[in-house]
């Protein structure tokens, strides 16, 4: 646990300085910021967040599934194969698809699509191959262990490939997973392709930072590749763009009147950036 003992905005005078920061209290000359009692508190809460975390963690080893995605392993009781059918494993002179093994009740816990598939006795559920089109094997492979492991590594192709699947499946946790691998990618370079990748997938905080990055830097935008088509493709997405800017503008000139201050936290996040 930390403490901030620098930015507190109230600590002014001296007489101010000498209390506690937590409990208001003079402290002894020898102590620096908290006073001795409050300092043991704070170190006993760490101590106890660290058991916390030591027993979650412990908790979280237990409850792993082992994926049998290992080539080694043989598929553990598996009752259902997922097969990756990309354009390319369609063609029948190529090698059949390699399936990917699973089982029912882990996908259908992890995804409601699947649990759906199952329940109603879809064509899939019975005949126990889920024929998953427009992806590759590997992004298959990914996204299933994830569904197992809730962890992925992903590049950044896999990341918008594994974010597709999540949105597909409705799996919640790997689609925020996703979303916040994307934003800490994000660059100028990638900011209107992200936006209209996100637009499409309902990646609502990706779409928010991406619009910020681009408001942030309209005078480049025109000279844009991605922009001209994305006026031919999509002028809705162009004209977000222009209401994003606009809005943020009128944010700027907010903040540069001395009586205007009941500026939201966003506006002022906004502002802080500039
Ligand atoms: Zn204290």
């Amino acid at each position: 646990m930390s403490f901030s003992r620098f930015d507190d905005d109230d600590a002014g005078g001296i007489d101010e300085a000498m209390c506690c920061f937590s409990c208001r209290e003079p402290y002894a000359p020898g102590d620096a910021g908290t006073c001795k009692e409050c300092y043991e508190e704070a170190s006993e809460t760490e101590e106890e967040l660290k058991r916390e975390i030591d027993d979650l963690k412990s908790k979280v080893a237990f409850l792993r599934l082992s994926s049998s995605l290992h080539p080694f392993s043989p598929p553990c009781f598996s009752d259902v194969v997922l097969v990756a059918a990309d354009g390319a494993s369609d063609q029948t002179d190529l090698a059949p698809p390699v399936p990917v093994h699973a089982h029912k009740a882990v996908l259908a816990n992890r995804s409601p699509v699947f649990r759906a598939m199952f329940e109603n006795q879809m064509e899939e559920s019975l005949s126990g191959t889920i024929k998953i089109s427009d992806v590759s094997h590997d992004v298959l492979c990914a996204f299933v262990n994830y569904l197992y492991t809730a962890e992925a590594c992903p590049d950044d192709q896999m990341a918008y490939d594994l974010l597709v699947m999540a949105e597909k499946y409705q799996v919640k946790h790997l689609k925020a997973y996703c979303e916040k691998f994307i934003i800490s990618k994000l660059n100028w370079d990638n900011s209107l392709l992200s936006y209209a990748f996100a637009h499409q997938h309902n990646a609502k905080h990706l779409l928010d930072a991406a619009l910020s990055l681009i408001a942030d830097n309209m005078d480049k935008l025109t000279k844009r590749e991605e922009y001209m088509e994305l006026v031919e493709k999509d002028p809705r997405l162009v004209v977000e763009i222009y209401e994003a800017y606009l809005a943020k503008q009128v944010n700027t000139a907010a903040h540069k009147d001395p009586l205007q201050n009941n500026r939201s936290h966003r506006d002022y996040f906004i502002a802080a950036a500039d």
